[in-house]
């Protein structure tokens, strides 16, 4: 029996956490620092609604503007209860290293609206977008902050936040956000990509272990946009997924879940609850399953204190941004557990969101093929990178992407000068 982590863990606490750690190897000046540790702005908005039963509600909602020392803001929305400033600033931070590691002209942004999304009909749910989005309306800008999916949303609400913004401008805006539907400027390959990231990093690391990927045994938290397509695109390499989870719990084989059947149920059905042809699991001990990668791709802190030294994978794969708490993390270290960290893994999203926006600029687009090759050479690049200061330096792969990112963002931010 899992005993469940009782005090909520800080985001904002664990993202800072690791700014400091990844200061102190840089050696980087005190200003930066402060700089760095605090985001440029924050905006919170009370949105309301009319729900079906006549009810006025409000909703919270959050942007959060860490930094654009290297170009416009950039990051998801998530629509979840869980979703409060402090989580959203944390994961504004994380944005502004993991453009800046895979070498994208962004800054780093996060927002996010205190919701339930099961808890309202669609016309609920598209009147709270909708509203959301006015009172926004000067925060998003194509030039100055970009939008995407994140947790529960994808490319419907992105078209209700493209359209309510064009209104309120009089012109359309394909630009304002990204992760689109492909009818109104939407990139190829936008939807798996996150996904096909994570799963390019896990293939560049087991080359770089020297150990082969076929067979290898795989578990992965979480079946949605990100654990649905890394679940699918690691069982077409030959690896063996051997358990998910959903939120509402999980399944395992151990000769190989049949991922295909389980996408088309869970896309059929809205869940995987149910699914006939595997052993249900309980979801907390799918994270310390047998297994030889672990890919947490569904919340933050999944991986703690509490569970981290009964895990028995020997590499982790962070699809989900920010799976694992310090001590968690320094646990697993401890026990020479491999951490691939959310910056670098899940960065395919960002990656082809930037993709995106370069088509909808240049009014040309690419096909699908086009896309995954150039998402295949910036992750490869970026991997490169970070393992070379592995081999070099000696870091983790975690302080290794940290020190290229952070490092990136203090020389655009020491070149810029402070104004005035
Ligand atoms: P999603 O809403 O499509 O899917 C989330 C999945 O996690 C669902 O299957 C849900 O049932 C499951 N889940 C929720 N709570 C769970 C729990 N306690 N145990 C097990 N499963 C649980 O969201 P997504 O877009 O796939 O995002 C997942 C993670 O990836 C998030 O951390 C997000 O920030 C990160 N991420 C997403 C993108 C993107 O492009 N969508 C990009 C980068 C990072």
């Amino acid at each position: 029996m899992i005993v469940k982590e009782p005090v909520k863990i800080s985001p904002l606490t664990s993202a800072r956490h690791q700014l400091s750690k990844v200061a102190d190897i840089l050696g980087m000046d005190p200003g930066s620092r402060e700089r760095l540790t605090y985001p440029d702005r924050v905006v919170e908005t009370h949105s309301p609604v009319r729900l079906d039963n006549g009810q006025v509600r409000m909703f919270p909602g959050y942007r959060v503007q860490h930094n654009n020392a290297l170009g416009p803001y950039k990051g998801g929305l998530r629509f979840h209860p869980d979703v409060d400033i402090d989580e959203v600033t944390a994961l504004a931070m994380l944005m502004t290293w993991k453009c800046a590691l895979v070498g994208l002209p962004y800054g780093g942004a996060k927002g996010g609206i205190t919701v339930d999304p099961r808890e309202l009909s669609v016309r609920e749910l598209e009147a709270l977008t909708r509203r959301f989005t006015n009172d926004m309306v000067s925060v998003f800008d194509p030039k100055k902050d970009i939008p995407a999916p994140d947790l529960n949303t994808g490319p419907r609400e992105m078209a209700w936040i493209m359209d309510t913004w064009s209104v309120a401008h009089g012109y359309a805006a394909p630009g304002v956000v990204t992760g689109k539907p492909i009818a109104i400027g939407g990139s190829l390959g936008r939807a798996e990509a996150t996904g096909r990231g994570v799963v390019a990093n896990l293939l560049e690391l087991l080359k770089f272990k020297g150990q082969p990927h076929k067979g290898a045994r795989v578990a992965i938290q979480g079946f949605g946009n990100v654990g649905g397509t890394a679940a699918h695109l690691a069982h077409l390499a030959g690896l063996k997924v051997v358990a998910v989870s959903d939120m509402y719990g999980g399944y395992h084989n151990e000769d190989g879940l049949d991922i295909p059947a389980m996408l088309k149920y869970s896309q059929a059905n809205g869940s995987l609850r149910g699914f006939p042809e595997a052993d249900p699991m309980d979801n907390d001990a799918l994270l310390t399953h047998d297994v030889d990668i672990l890919i947490p791709a569904a919340m933050e802190n999944s991986i703690t204190e509490a569970n981290a030294d009964r895990v028995r994978a020997e590499f982790i794969i962070e699809a989900a941004n920010a799976p694992l708490t310090p001590d968690g993390e320094a646990i697993l270290e401890r026990k020479g557990v491999t951490i691939i960290p959310d910056i670098l893994a899940n960065a395919g999203g960002v990656i082809v969101s930037y993709f995106e926006w370069v088509q909808g600029q240049s009014e040309l687009f690419w096909t699908e093929d086009e896309v995954n090759l150039r998402l295949q050479e910036l992750v490869e690049r970026a991997f490169d990178n970070v393992a070379n200061l592995v081999t070099s330096k000696g870091l983790s792969f975690r302080m290794g992407a940290y020190s290229i990112g952070v490092g990136r963002v203090t020389e655009a931010l020491r070149v810029r000068g402070l104004y005035p």
